[in-house]
């Protein structure tokens, strides 16, 4: 018993085929037989030249060995007093505002100051910046930050944090231990009693060499050379 031929078993390649074919002349002949060769290439990179670009940097260099990148810490500039105004908010949230997209695990819990003319100032979370990312209080509402501010770097040095009561009075923030009378600049149990400690907001103006908060930082006097930190300034678990 013989069976009938079954061409039906052809239809696919052939049609796979005449596809394929169409596809090659549709999006293969206007790009291949007019452009051949480096010529072609060179042309298009002459093209990309012409294009409008950004700011040109002189300090880079367009061939050669990379220079290694070696800072002194030493050479970076003493840091001024400075007082900056606006808001503490999350990164994340800040970026989101303005559209720029982030993974959002590696901006966990990272906050900025959030200037009045819009632009975002990180915070070294040290033993006097800590409590902006602690404490929520803190965040999303207008302060003024007695800062150490560098012009290279663009992070904030916290030295004291004002707050705004409903009046508008300027309010020196910080924790207070009821008990041995000490002030923390921290949420953590109280360093003497190891009891609770509240947040204290004490009705204060700005340091008397530093002009009122702006949205811009103020206008800054050097502040003298001051030594490091004490070990028992240092953030404490
Ligand atoms: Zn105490």
């Amino acid at each position: 018993m013989t069976l009938p031929p079954r061409p039906i078993r052809h239809t696919a390649p052939v049609l796979f085929s005449l596809l394929f074919a169409a596809a090659f002349v549709w999006n293969g002949l206007p790009f291949c037989l007019p452009l051949p060769g480096p010529q072609a290439n060179q042309a298009w990179a002459d093209g990309l030249d012409k294009k409008p670009a950004g700011t040109p940097n002189p300090e880079i260099e367009e061939t050669g060995p990379r220079p290694p990148v070696e800072v002194d810490p030493k050479l970076v500039e003493e840091p001024v007093r400075a007082v900056v105004s606006g808001k503490v908010v999350l990164l994340s949230e800040a970026l989101a505002r303005r559209d720029i997209k982030a993974y959002p695990e590696e901006l966990r819990g990272q906050v900025v100051l959030e200037t009045r003319d819009g632009g975002l100032l990180p915070i070294i979370p040290d033993w006097r910046g800590r409590a902006l990312f602690q404490d929520k209080r803190l965040r999303d509402r207008p302060v003024d930050l007695l800062v150490r501010q560098r012009k290279s770097i663009p992070h904030l040095q916290v030295l004291s944090i004002y707050t705004f009561d409903e009046k508008g009075t300027r309010q020196l923030t910080d924790y207070w231990c009821d008990i041995c009378s000490i002030p923390m600049y921290e949420i953590k149990d109280c360093e003497c009693c190891q009891g609770p400690i509240r947040l204290r907001y004490q009705p204060k103006n700005l340091p008397a060499d530093l002009a009122p908060a702006t949205g811009q930082p103020a206008p800054v006097q050097p502040a003298p050379v001051q030594p490091a930190q004490p070990e028992t300034s240092k953030p404490t678990k």
